[in-house]
């Protein structure tokens, strides 16, 4: 691989981090939190705590930035959609590429970056573990739902077949060939872009967006009673919570049988 950390980035993470402390003291508050209500599609360093969380306690050293062998991790500047001098990355650019010792998080001085969030069964850190975002494809654009075959975001993904499976559907248009089709599992995908920096269309049709943006959440009282597992939830269930909306008082309007007054005398 490649692209050990440039005397630009240098340049600029100092710049960043320069402003960024001065933005504490000089910038209105206010129009700090704006910027950063502004930007909620930005991707975070593995390990970034929920994004407000995040905010609070970044204090924009930029020590991560530092730790990151590759120039994947950039500070905002003054001009960016977000807080000046809070860390992220464009995968489009330079993806994270998922260093197994993950030298970004445990330099962090004030656990913005949790340890804690990408720790497996064993206590020790895995990278496999982080939520920096999940990868969507865009049907429309993705080749590979043209009939043509392209597996390069499958190829480039460091979970293949976990994160990136291809699926085959036949291709009722020419009926003789199939699709492969890139379909991403969210219980495996990092968010590291390794797929949208690979993707071979003039603007990526898979991109990652940040976990929280990209993942819907169910709701405790949906179970499945078809999972065993799942069921065993209702043992213990001490409140009854339903959807149930309340019927109109209105007087139903048939509107099917109703001449709206065409034949009266
Ligand atoms: S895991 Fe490695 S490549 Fe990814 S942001 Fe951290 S240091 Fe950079
Ligand atoms: S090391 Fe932690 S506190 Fe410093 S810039 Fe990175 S995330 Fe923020």
């Amino acid at each position: 691989m490649k692209k050990k950390i440039s005397d630009r980035r240098r340049f600029l993470s100092s710049m960043a981090q320069g402003v960024g402390l001065s933005a504490l003291g000089g910038m209105v508050w206010s129009a700090y939190l704006e910027e950063a209500k502004a930007a909620p599609l930005i991707l975070r360093p593995p390990a970034a705590r929920q994004e407000n969380e995040f905010l609070k306690s970044c204090i924009k050293c930029g020590q991560c930035v530092e730790a990151c062998p590759f120039d994947t991790l950039l500070l905002a500047k003054p001009g960016d959609t977000m807080p000046i001098g809070t860390p992220y990355f464009k995968p489009r650019e330079i993806p994270c590429y998922m260093c197994t010792d993950i030298p970004c998080v445990p330099v962090c001085p004030t656990n913005a970056l949790d340890e804690t969030l990408v720790l497996n069964e064993k206590k020790e850190l895995d990278i496999n573990k982080a939520n920096m975002g999940i990868a969507v494809v865009d049907e429309e654009s993705c080749i590979a739902f043209w009939g043509i075959q392209c597996d390069a975001c499958h190829r480039a993904c460091p979970l293949l077949d976990k994160a990136i499976t291809l699926e085959y559907r036949q291709n009722n248009r020419t009926g003789k060939h199939a699709y492969l089709l890139p379909v991403v599992n969210s219980n495996y995908c990092t968010g590291c872009g390794l797929c949208e920096h690979a993707c071979v269309t003039k603007k990526a049709a898979i991109y990652v967006l940040p976990y929280e943006v990209a993942k819907g959440e169910v709701g405790a009282h949906y179970i499945k009673g078809w999972d065993s597992k799942d069921e065993r939830r209702l043992e213990g269930a001490s409140e009854e919570v339903t959807t149930k909306t309340e019927r109109s008082k209105e007087q139903v309007v048939d509107y099917l049988n109703d001449d709206g007054g065409l034949f009266d005398d």
